[in-house]
């Protein structure tokens, strides 16, 4: 199985083969406001960037955050972390094109969410 991601302009494109092994959501204060917050774990051999390398910006950590972060420098989007060092990296779920054939397995941070965020 192939799954297809993208940026909202279409100048980064991606492509992931099989199934991420997980998705989930982050809510703390970080990945709310990078707009990265519902993710797909992937392995580094999965992944596969199909165009849009040049359009990739990266933002580096400041402490005590360690994880660098990436979105198009066109549109905005934030992509996740797809040019990390690690074997296992998340990836925006929001960029999927495709289904990524799992389902939605966990929620972290959640003391972190916001009063106006809780399930009703
Ligand atoms: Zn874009
Ligand atoms: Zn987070």
């Amino acid at each position: 199985m192939t799954i297809h991601g993208s940026c909202a302009c279409g100048a980064v494109r991606f492509a992931i083969q099989g199934t991420p092994s997980n998705l989930g959501t982050c809510h703390c204060s970080r990945c709310r406001k990078l707009g990265a917050s519902t993710i797909v774990f992937i392995n580094r051999d999965q992944f596969q960037l199909l165009e849009g390398a040049d359009h990739i910006e990266t933002i580096q950590p400041q402490a005590p955050y360690t994880y660098t972060r990436s979105f198009c420098r066109s549109c905005g989007t934030a992509l996740g972390e797809p040019l990390s060092p690690d074997e296992s990296f998340p990836i925006n779920a929001h960029c999927l094109d495709d289904d990524p054939g799992i389902a939605h397995s966990f929620h972290e941070f959640t003391d972190d969410r916001p009063a106006w965020d809780r399930p009703e």
